[in-house]
C-alpha cells in the first residue's frame, strides 16, 4: 500500500495533491508512464517494462487496428444511445455470435462496476429474492450494490445481510473434491440465504476467480455448484471481466471451461482494449421483466465509438489467432514455472489457464504458509528487473499474471528469466 501522508514535490505529490486519499497507486515508487505497444510500457526516463499486470489492453498496447477505428469513428460520429447507428448493431451480432444463444439481448455499460449492478438488479427482479452467493474475497465493481457483493472492497465491516459468502474454490478449503466441497458451501449459503428470509437471486461468480487467488482447475468443478442455484430457482451471473475474450485460451469466456450455461453474462476490462466498456447479455424475457419496472438508459454505454472500438478487439483476437496464442503460450508459461516451482522452496503453487496465472509464494520452506511480504519483495524485485506485476488472493501472497494475449514466447521467457532471478535460492 501506498503512504498517501507522503509529501514533497514530483509527480507523485502532485497526484497526490489532486485525488487525495483516492489516489491508488502501484509500488511505493510509482512509476510515471508515457506510453505502451503491444505488452511493453514505457515510462518518462526511457525504462520499457514488459507488462504482466494488465488485462484491459488485452489484444496488445497502442493495437494499430482499434486505435484506427475508435479515431475513424470518433472523427465521424459520436453520440448517445437514443439513435440508430448501424456500427452499434454490427458489434453486438459479432459479439453475440461469441455468446450462448438464449443469451440474446446485451445491454452495453461504461464499466464492469455497472453491468453487474444491472445484472444483480435483473436477477432479483426475475428470483423474486433479495439474496447473493459470493466467494470470500471476490471483486465486482464499486457500485453500492455491487460493492456489498465484494468482500474485498469491504475493509471494515462484513457484508450486510443478504450476502452470504463461501470460501475459493481451492484445496485450501475443499481438498481433493473441488466439486463437491464448493457445491455443498454453496448449499449452504442458499439454506441461510433462506433462514435469513431473503433467498437467493443469484450466484455471482468470477469463473476465474482472480480476486481470490485464481482457482481454474479442475476444469467442470463450478458445474454442480451452478446447477445447485439453478435448480433452486436462482440465477447464476458469470462476472467475465476478468476471464473473458479469449484469455483463458481453451475457450472465449472462462465460464465454457466448466461446462456451464450461465443466465447473465458481465463483461468489462478487455472489451474495448482500453476504451472504457462493458456489458450484461442476458435472455430477452428477463430484460423485459427488469425494463417494465424499471427502464434502463446508459448515456454513453454502446456509444458508437466504443463499439467501433469493441469491434476492432473481437477481429484481432481472430485475426491474430489471440484465443490460440493465450493458449499455447500460457500453457508452456505455467510448465516453466511448475518447474522452477519445483526447485523454488517459495513458491508454493501455480495455477491457472491460458494466460491467467496465479503463482503462491510462501514462508521458507512452509508451502502452506502464504508470505504476504515475500510476494511484495518478489513484485519489486521483477519490477527492478523490468517487468510489471501484481498480486491478488486472501492472503496477497498469490502473484496474478495477466500479460496481453499477443505475448510472444521471448517475452513469455523474458518474464520466466526474471522470475527464477527472484525466486531461486
Ligand atoms: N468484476 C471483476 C471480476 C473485476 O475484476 C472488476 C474490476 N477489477 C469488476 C467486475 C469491475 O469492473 P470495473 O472496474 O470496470 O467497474
Amino acid at each position: 500500500a501506498f503512504d498517501n501522508r507522503q509529501g514533497g514535490a514530483g509527480p507523485v505529490a502532485r497526484r497526490l495533491d489532486n485525488l487525495g486519499a483516492a489516489s491508488v497507486l502501484f509500488y511505493r515508487a510509482p512509476i510515471e508512464m508515457v506510453s505502451a505497444q503491444g505488452a511493453w510500457m514505457v515510462a518518462v526516463d526511457g525504462t520499457r517494462y514488459l507488462d504482466f499486470y494488465n488485462n484491459v489492453p488485452s489484444v496488445g498496447h497502442s493495437h494499430p487496428e482499434v486505435v484506427a477505428a475508435v479515431s475513424r469513428q470518433i472523427a465521424t460520429l459520436n453520440t448517445h444511445t437514443r439513435y440508430l447507428v448501424a456500427g452499434v448493431d454490427t458489434y453486438l451480432e459479432a459479439l453475440k455470435a461469441r455468446l450462448p444463444s438464449a443469451l440474446s439481448n446485451v445491454v452495453l455499460t461504461c464499466s464492469g462496476s455497472e453491468a453487474n449492478d444491472l445484472a444483480m438488479r435483473v436477477a432479483r427482479q426475475v428470483s423474486g429474492a433479495g439474496g447473493f452467493v459470493v466467494t470470500e474475497t471476490a471483486y465486482h465493481g464499486n457500485t453500492a450494490l455491487v460493492t456489498e457483493a465484494s468482500p474485498s472492497a469491504l475493509k471494515r465491516t462484513a457484508p450486510p445481510a443478504h450476502v452470504v459468502t463461501v470460501p475459493a474454490p481451492g484445496r485450501e478449503a475443499y481438498g481433493d473434491d473441488i466439486a463437491g466441497g464448493f457445491a455443498r458451501a454453496i448449499r449452504a449459503a442458499m439454506a441461510e440465504l433462506d433462514a435469513r428470509g431473503i433467498g437467493t437471486a443469484a450466484l455471482l461468480a468470477d469463473s476465474i476467480f482472480s480476486s481470490d487467488g485464481i482457482f481454474a482447475d479442475p476444469p467442470g468443478f463450478l458445474r454442480p455448484a451452478v446447477e445447485a442455484v439453478q435448480a433452486a430457482g436462482g440465477l447464476y451471473i458469470a462476472d467475465e471481466v476478468q476471464p473473458g475474450f479469449a484469455r483463458t485460451g481453451s475457450a472465449f469466456w472462462g465460464y465454457a471451461r466448466h461446462g456451464v450455461a450461465p443466465d447473465i453474462v458481465t463483461m468489462g476490462k478487455p472489451m474495448g482494449n482500453g476504451f472504457p466498456m462493458a456489458g450484461m447479455a442476458a435472455r430477452p424475457e428477463h430484460l423485459a421483466a427488469f425494463c417494465e419496472d424499471t427502464g434502463y438508459f446508459n448515456t454513453f454505454g454502446g456509444n458508437p465509438v466504443a463499439c467501433a472500438a469493441g469491434l476492432a478487439v473481437l477481429r484481432v483476437i481472430e485475426e491474430e489467432g489471440l484465443q490460440d496464442n493465450a493458449q499455447r503460450v500460457g500453457a508452456r508459461l505455467k510448465s516453466d514455472l511448475e518447474e522452477i516451482a519445483a526447485r523454488a522452496p517459495r513458491v508454493a503453487a501455480v495455477r491457472g489457464a491460458g494466460l491467467f496465472l496465479g503463482v503462491d509464494l510462501c514462508a521458507p520452506d512452509a508451502p502452506g504458509t502464504p508470505d504476504a511480504a515475500f510476494t511484495v519483495q518478489v513484485i519489486d524485485a521483477m519490477r527492478d528487473a523490468g517487468v510489471l506485476i501484481g498480486a491478488a488472493g486472501r492472503y496477497g501472497a498469490t502473484l496474478k499474471l495477466r500479460p496481453p494475449l499477443c505475448l510472444s514466447q521471448a517475452e513469455a521467457d523474458r518474464f520466466t528469466e526474471a522470475f527464477a532471478g527472484a525466486v531461486l535460492p
